[in-house]
């Protein structure tokens, strides 16, 4: 596939917005697609606040779960090279629907979690958010309070955390370069960035084996997976 490089100096604000195809390609089950999760568990019984509240110990097994096959996974090269750009730039942010913290652990800073991670939790008495980062399952359940800690991950019905999407509607507001990456664009309102990000001014690029509801909006669409498809269109 013939890919225009892009030169990082012409940006002053560059945004990352990544999806479960990012981490598909490091070996993450997506949700909905073939293999997907949902197509095990109903998420029902395992990601809602109604299913929380009925059997908290069932939906943290889940959870736990969740986290084990994120550990047998690693950032792939196109995790590596969002890090690089990073380095060689002074004002790159991801905006991420992935709970997975896959980006951290290449190393990249100015991550913003729009659906929440598995590595924090947040107490349901004092509304506290903490790091869990134990190697393995959650290091706790409950809080020393005594309340329940519950994943800070934004289940299904959930309202995203208002401070969260302050953070990602002016990083996607501001940028002059959009770059989308293994999202289908269906999962609302994180599927409306493009569109901010293209009505505020910005190039947007899309990058998917499978185009998405969106690729019309894009400038450029390449077909292809993330970890192939990032070190061509940055060369550095
Ligand atoms: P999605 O599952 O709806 O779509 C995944 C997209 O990735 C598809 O368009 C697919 O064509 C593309 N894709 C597959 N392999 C790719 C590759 N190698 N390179 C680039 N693209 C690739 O994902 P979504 O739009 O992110 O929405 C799913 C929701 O589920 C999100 O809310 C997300 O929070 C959640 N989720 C998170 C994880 C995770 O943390 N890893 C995993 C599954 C789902």
């Amino acid at each position: 596939m013939d890919i225009k490089t892009i030169d990082i100096n012409k940006f002053k604000r560059i945004v990352f917005f990544t999806g479960a195809g990012m981490s598909a390609e490091s070996g993450v089950p997506t949700y909905r697609g073939e293999g997907g999760v949902w197509h095990e568990y109903n998420w029902r019984e395992y990601a809602c606040q109604d299913a929380w509240e009925t059997d908290p110990e069932k939906v943290f097994d889940f959870h736990d779960l969740r986290r084990e096959e994120a550990l047998k996974c690693f950032p792939h090269k196109g995790h590596e090279l969002i890090t690089t750009v990073q380095e060689a730039h002074s004002d790159v942010v991801i905006v991420t629907q992935n709970i997975d913290g896959m980006h951290q652990r290449a190393d990249s800073k100015n991550v913003v979690e729009l659906h929440g991670s598995l590595w924090r939790v947040r107490c349901q008495n004092e509304g506290l958010i903490k790091d869990d980062l134990n190697h393995g399952p959650f290091e706790k359940r409950k809080c020393n309070c005594g309340a329940w800690l519950r994943p800070d991950i934004i289940w299904f019905s959930d309202m995203l955390n208002p401070d969260t999407v302050q953070q990602a509607d002016a990083a996607v507001t501001q940028c002059d370069l959009f770059v989308s990456i293994g999202t289908s664009g269906v999962v609302w309102p994180a599927a409306g960035y493009p569109q901010l990000a293209k009505s505020s001014g910005a190039l947007c690029v899309e990058l998917n084996p499978q185009p998405s509801e969106l690729a019309w909006l894009f400038d450029m669409v390449y077909k292809g997976k993330a970890g192939e498809l990032l070190p061509q269109l940055f060369k550095l």
